[in-house]
């Protein structure tokens, strides 16, 4: 049995329960054995049984009260997975299917991410069962404050860096750093995705989206090919969906669907992006609410989907775009997907397609962006954000989306040459995988062991 293998085997006995960290585990061990048969070091140095276990799992109790008086309680979270190459840096979810495998998964994950964006970041993930739906402006308040009532002692601008993540927008990182900073009395950019009034950089809501779209653009580069013309299928209504039409809209490519935890949109004329912000951002309505703004779109209540398939991946598309969450695209999807001509899929959700939908995607060398590689725009912009934030000063716009548009470009590049390297030429998911890791993994051992 390989290295990897007997990891794994240990990992999957212990953690049996924790299905969505296994998943992630495996994909990346399974990329990473090119590299673990070209050097024994990483085994001799145990890399792979020290970076699969956080270096510190915080669990504790948020307790608030909610509009009619009544005592609530939720689990919150902190997994502070990796600080080899910079302090911790990752989201927090507030959703009731948050739980401590699903943060270990979106943790593990982050450490590769941050790794290829080239910044000096760490991997962390949190958040908590709270689900933010039907919750009033006061009551979510109420929330943030007693979530850092407990997180703050855990927290700082050089130690671990929070961001906003599924339902943690511009609202709850406003509330969650107005609590941090009544809390220790300091001004210090320990939270990103701020307000721009207090701290927030420009294109920081745009980031995640936007990235995404220029990863595709740079995987159709590399045959002469590009966005412009081209129909696109968009999951999820949420931050990175909603810039990732944006964007398409701006390079000339046309996105058609999007989706929510209740049904999805169909708009032929393209989605209206001014009116998608004022029913999410605004309104923080249902898609319902787009149909009734845009007659002539489509709505489809999940109650209408075909069970255990996720209806936007049945709309015929030239390249697709998932956004919401994990697990949203099987194989069954990807086949689908495939049968109907589409050639690039590109994921702003973290770990979005299946193990198995992905083989599919390989198999078939389509291109492929793997969230770690395609959605790190976020996490590279909040970096920039920490940057300004030191400085005590603030970018333009132009400077933040075009030092974004680079990273971008440098992600694709060395992801592309590690695949090269490694002769997959094109498997993207072995190239930032290995790309991601070599980096942590060599710091580890250069920080040795304690
Ligand atoms: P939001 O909360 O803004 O939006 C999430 C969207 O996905 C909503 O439309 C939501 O619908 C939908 N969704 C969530 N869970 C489900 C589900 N189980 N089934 C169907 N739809 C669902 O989150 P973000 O846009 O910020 O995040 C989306 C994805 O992108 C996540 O995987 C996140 O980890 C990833 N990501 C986000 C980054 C960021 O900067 N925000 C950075 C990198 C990755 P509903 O409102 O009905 O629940």
């Amino acid at each position: 049995m390989s290295y990897s293998q007997v990891v794994y085997d240990r990992l999957s006995k212990i953690y049996a329960h924790q299905s969505e960290y296994l998943q992630a585990v495996l994909e990346v061990l399974v990329s990473l054995e090119p590299l673990l048969k070209s050097t024994n070091i990483y085994e001799k140095n145990k890399i792979l049984e020290r970076i699969t276990e956080p270096e510190r799992l915080i669990q504790f109790k948020v307790e608030w009260l909610d509009d009619k008086g009544e005592i609530q309680v939720n689990k919150g979270y902190r997994v502070q997975f990796n600080s080899a190459i910079g302090p911790y840096k990752g989201g927090l979810r507030f959703h009731p299917s948050v739980n401590e495998g699903v943060l270990k998964f979106l943790g593990f994950e982050q450490i590769f991410k941050n790794s290829l964006t080239g910044l000096p970041i760490g991997g962390a993930k949190g958040g908590s069962d709270f689900d933010p739906k039907g919750k009033s402006d006061n009551e979510i308040m109420r929330f943030c404050q007693s979530f850092m009532l407990n997180l703050y002692r855990h927290i700082g601008a050089t130690v671990d860096v929070p961001a906003g993540d599924i339902g943690v927008g511009g609202r709850e990182i406003g509330y969650l750093y107005g609590a941090y900073k009544k809390i220790t009395n300091t001004y210090e950019g320990v939270l990103t995705g701020k307000g721009l009034n207090f701290g927030g950089s420009l294109a920081r809501t745009e980031a995640t989206g936007y990235g995404t779209v220029y990863f595709a653009r740079e995987m159709l580069k590399t045959k002469n090919d590009a966005l412009e013309g081209k129909i696109c299928t968009v999951s999820g209504a949420g931050n990175v969906a909603i810039y990732c039409c944006e964007k398409l809209h701006q390079v000339g490519a046309k996105p058609i669907t999007v989706s929510d935890s209740r049904g999805m949109i169909l708009d032929e004329n393209g989605i209206n992006v001014d009116v998608l912000k004022q029913v999410k951002e605004v309104e923080r309505a249902s898609l319902t609410r787009y149909k009734e703004l845009v007659p002539s779109a489509k709505y489809i209540s999940v109650d209408e989907y075909k069970k255990g398939t996720n209806a936007v991946w049945s709309v015929k598309c030239d390249a697709a775009f998932p956004c919401a969450t994990q697990n949203e695209l099987n194989k069954e999807d990807a086949i689908t997907l495939l049968n109907n001509g589409c050639k690039l899929v590109a994921e702003g959700a973290n770990m979005p397609s299946s193990i198995d939908a992905i083989n599919v995607f390989l198999d078939a060398k389509i291109h492929y962006g793997p969230a770690k590689a395609a959605n790190a725009g976020g996490v590279a912009t909040s970096e920039l954000e920490m940057q300004q934030n030191a400085s005590m000063c603030s970018w333009s716009f132009e400077k933040v989306d075009s030092k974004l548009n680079d990273i971008m470009t440098h992600i694709h590049e060395n992801a592309a040459m590690t695949a090269k390297e490694f002769k997959a030429d094109g498997n993207l998911v072995l190239g930032a995988n290995i790309a991601g890791f070599r980096k942590v993994a060599d710091s580890m051992i250069a920080l040795g062991v304690m």
